[in-house]
């Protein structure tokens, strides 16, 4: 099977939820976060998804944090990001 490429015009194409109305991936209320979560789970691309969600938002806090990529909701990657800039202080120190 292709492997997805890294560049995402390329490996867009893979998307799970390609086909699937993209307000489903921005609920207002995070109780609806099911449905995207369990797309994402199965989608080839997750990596990919979340790692340029990752770069884009940054340090940014929860609350600038937007919709469910790579089948982490916005507080999920918020804790990412929180997590990272630990592990690379204590690295540093
Ligand atoms: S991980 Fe989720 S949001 Fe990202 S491309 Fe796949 S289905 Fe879409």
């Amino acid at each position: 099977m292709e492997q997805p490429s890294p560049h995402v015009d390329q490996w867009v194409r893979y998307a799970a939820c390609a086909d699937e109305d993209p307000e489903l991936w921005f609920p207002r209320d995070p109780h609806e976060q099911g449905y995207p979560k369990s797309v994402c789970r199965s989608c080839l691309v997750k990596d990919q998804c979340l790692d340029l969600a990752m770069a884009a938002e940054g340090s940014s806090s929860h609350e600038k944090r937007y919709g469910v990529f790579g089948g982490m909701a916005p507080a999920d990657r918020a804790r990412m990001a929180a997590n990272a800039r630990r592990r690379n202080k204590r690295a540093a120190s």
